[in-house]
């Protein structure tokens, strides 16, 4: 024991070591010092519990300069998405557009006119580029931009309603993943929920029935990540208006994701547009900026000027406020909308949601070859059918047809499926799909840079 330990290299010396010089150059004294001392630290635990050197011990430089780079590595790693599911959450929803990319390491270099008003040199306002640009597009009289839609709702709500009752139907109290609900997100904005309706059923004269003296307003949700079948009936929006304006109350719209343009001009399903709500009067409409808009995370608040007025003012407002890498992002995405012709090619979101599965299936062929070659001794590979999602909880019932390469192990041991899945999820660029019926799947929809792909699985 005692030689073993006697064998670990001095700091020193090994800080000395010409094949040492590289990664200190590259990284430090400091840096290189602690990663040195941490492996000894662990040479020596290694020692203590199995009486033998670690397997790295022939080549320290070696072993440090992999650490380092690990270490070094961004947390936020690109990764292939072939999970099909195009606005995935938690691998950060919408990819930005070129032009979107540009306007944010732009507006990064220099000092730009994020507050200031260039005719006269007064104070202007962080939202107004991409206010004229929301108004242009949905109708609206002005708009509002904060951290993300979660926050918009809770903006609106505590700025219009705040000690007052919010009137809500039964089938519109939404749980988005996590901690967004819509009876919590009330409490917190010092709202009192007034639920009406059934949860499948809600009629015109149940929002009558809730409204009081102390009502402040009417409240629709988007059921954005679920959908109620068969014997239904939700209020449309021009009805509640007018119910509304009896009563001198403004009605808002959660629309969550939202879509400015018409999705099924591009065949795909149906989502509710804020510029028909701002047609159909409804005061504010809220949605977020990295779902179908395909743009940054924000929430967006379109509507009535006297009332975005009152959320600019509210001391909330400067809390949830966005960055100017936010608004150069979505300024550059909203612009790609007033030319919907190109919108297609220009947005990467739309451009992936809209791909046939004519083109994915020669895509899953032109792969084939080099991945048989890398993998056909251990697992049998075909293509399939499959069905991607839009994701985010956008449209959660509809699918969009897809192609996938499927892996099934050769001999059916259970978990060289998984060990497949961690060794992908280990590369450079990781690769994820998904295991299902036996089959590790790479739905090829979200799929640009297939030279890359090859790249990363072959070599
Ligand atoms: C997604 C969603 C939200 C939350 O939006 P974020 O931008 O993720 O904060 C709120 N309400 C509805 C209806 C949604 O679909």
């Amino acid at each position: 024991m005692k030689t073993l330990y006697s064998q670990l290299p001095a700091i020193d010396s090994l800080l000395r070591d010409p094949a040492m010089q590289p990664l200190l150059l590259q990284s430090g004294t400091a840096f290189t010092t602690r990663q040195l001392r941490a492996m000894q630290q662990e040479a020596r635990t290694h020692i203590q519990q199995h009486q033998t050197l670690p397997g790295w011990h022939l080549n320290w430089p070696e072993e440090a300069q992999r650490r380092a780079q690990q270490q070094q590595q961004s947390a936020l790693r690109p990764v292939f998405n072939l999970t099909g599911t195009v606005l995935h959450t938690n691998l950060g929803r919408a990819q930005l557009s070129a032009r979107a990319i540009e306007a944010v390491t732009a507006c990064l270099r220099q000092p730009v006119t994020l507050e200031y008003a260039l005719d006269d040199a007064s104070r202007g306002h962080r939202d107004r580029a991409v206010s004229a640009l929301l108004c242009e597009l949905t109708g609206a009289e002005a708009a509002c931009i904060v951290n993300n839609n979660a926050a918009a709702v809770l903006l609106m709500l505590a700025a219009l309603a705040p000690g007052r009752e919010v009137i809500v139907s039964r089938g519109e109290l939404v749980e988005i993943g996590g901690a967004f609900r819509i009876p919590d997100v009330m409490r917190q904005a010092g709202c009192q929920l007034v639920e009406v309706g059934t949860t499948n059923r809600t009629h015109l004269k149940d929002y009558r029935a809730g409204i009081s003296d102390n009502s402040g307003l009417l409240m629709k949700v988007h059921t954005s990540n679920y959908q109620i079948q068969g014997f239904t009936h939700a209020v449309a929006e021009a009805e509640l208006v007018a119910l509304a304006a009896q009563h001198q109350l403004p009605v808002i719209t959660d629309l969550g994701s939202g879509s400015l343009i018409d999705m099924t001009a591009f065949h795909l399903p149906a989502e509710p547009m804020p510029q028909q709500l701002i047609a159909a009067g409804v005061d504010l409409v809220s949605f977020s900026g990295d779902k179908l808009l395909g743009g940054p995370q924000a929430g967006i608040i379109v509507g009535k000027q006297a009332l975005i007025d009152r959320l600019q003012q509210h001391p909330l407002k400067r809390a949830l406020r966005v960055d100017k890498m936010t608004l150069a992002a979505l300024e550059a995405t909203l612009q790609l909308y007033r030319q919907p012709e190109t919108l297609r090619e220009a947005l990467p979101t739309l451009r992936l949601l809209t791909r046939s599965p004519h083109e994915i299936l020669q895509q899953a062929e032109r792969l084939m070859p080099a991945l048989e070659h890398a993998y056909g001794a251990d697992f049998s590979l075909n293509i399939a059918a499959c069905s991607s999602q839009i994701g985010s909880g956008s449209l959660p019932v509809e699918r969009l047809p897809s192609f996938a390469i499927t892996f099934s192990p050769r001999e059916s041991h259970g978990s060289s499926l998984d060990a497949l899945a961690q060794r992908w999820r280990a590369l450079s660029q990781p690769v994820i799909g998904r295991i299902q019926e036996g089959r590790l799947w790479l739905d090829l929809r979200c799929l640009e840079d297939e030279a890359a792909l090859i790249r990363t699985l072959t070599t």
